[in-house]
Formats: structure tokens, sequence, C-alpha cells
């Protein structure tokens, strides 16, 4: 299956944390900086193409680890919702029976969208950061921003901008791609 959480062994962090399962599974990852983990999500985002839906990958982090990998799956389940970022945060609040992912990390190639961005606040998730810019559907900061509007009742710290030329260009290729056939 696409999903990817980390296998566990060794004891746990801190079982305070997560579930145990969860904890023990964290313990031994290592911790990555947010470009190494753009580098996970675009490899993530490049397997999106092999069933045909535009390369999009996102990565979650806890504490600087990658704890689950997912990338879109709009075509291949035919579903509106399987967008990478809600993919990965049905994921985690799977993996630990919690919808608060308040030191979850989502780090995504493109700009959320209205729907990813409104659940990564329903989250109350601590950080996004993501790759290119998305002048049609952004709502980190292009066309809205849900991540920082002080109405909403929480606020969504964003690093926009990191290795977005690899994201653009992965999805350049493939758009370029479909147009020729
Ligand atoms: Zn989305």
């Amino acid at each position: 299956m696409p999903c990817y959480v980390v296998q566990f062994c060794g004891p746990p962090a801190d079982p305070s944390l997560f579930g145990a399962h969860f904890a023990l599974s964290v313990a031994n990852v290592p911790r990555v900086t947010d470009e190494e983990a753009m580098e996970q999500a675009l490899a993530e985002a490049a397997a999106a193409r092999e069933h045909g839906d535009v390369p999009i990958g996102a990565v979650a982090l806890v504490e600087g680890r990658v704890v689950a990998r997912r990338h879109n799956e709009r075509e291949l389940r035919g579903d509106p919702l399987a967008h990478a970022e809600l993919l990965i945060l049905a994921d985690v609040a799977r993996e630990r029976s919690d919808w608060r992912l308040e030191d979850v990390t989502v780090v995504v190639t493109l700009e959320p969208c209205p729907m990813c961005a409104g659940a990564l606040v329903a989250a109350r998730v601590r950080r996004v950061v993501f790759g290119a810019a998305d002048p049609k559907a952004g709502a980190c900061g292009s066309l809205y921003n849900l991540c920082a509007d002080p109405r909403l009742n929480h606020e969504v710290d964003v690093r926009p901008g990191v290795l977005a030329e690899r994201s653009s260009a992965l999805l350049s290729a493939f758009f370029a791609d479909r147009r020729a056939r």
C-alpha cells in the first residue's frame, strides 16, 4: 500500500506523547531538516505519477522525525478528498487515536488548497512547510491564508518555498506529458 508508517523496534522514547506503538516507531527514526523531509515528499510525489495522479507528496514530522508519508491519490481512488495532506493527517490521527496533531509538521511539495489548509487548522497542526506556491488554489498565502487568520481558532506556522523549483519541475513535466498524449 502507498500508506507508510515507520515500523518500530527498541524502547519507547516518551510513551506519554503517543500511543505505545507510535512512540516506539518514532524513537528509532533519525531527525531530518525541512529540506531533507522535502526530499522524501518529492519522492512520494513522483510515486503519484505511477497511477496517473498529479505529483504531490507529503510527509509528517514529529520532533523532526518522519512518521508518515503519502501522495495524492485522487485519480487512484476517484476521491476528491484524497489529497496527500488529508491522507497523511488521517494516518497520523488514526495511529494515535487522536485528532489533535499539535506537535506535527506537515511537509508538502505544493502549497495546500483551501480544503487541506482548513484540515491543517482543524487538526491544530503546528507547522506546514511547502515547496511550490499554487497561484490557482493555494490557501497558505497565495489566494487565501487560512493558516494565519486570527479569526480562526488556531494558526499554523508556514514556511513556503522549500525546494520549490524541484516541485514545480515535477508538476510541469507531468502536465507537459499529459498534454502530449
Ligand atoms: Zn488539498
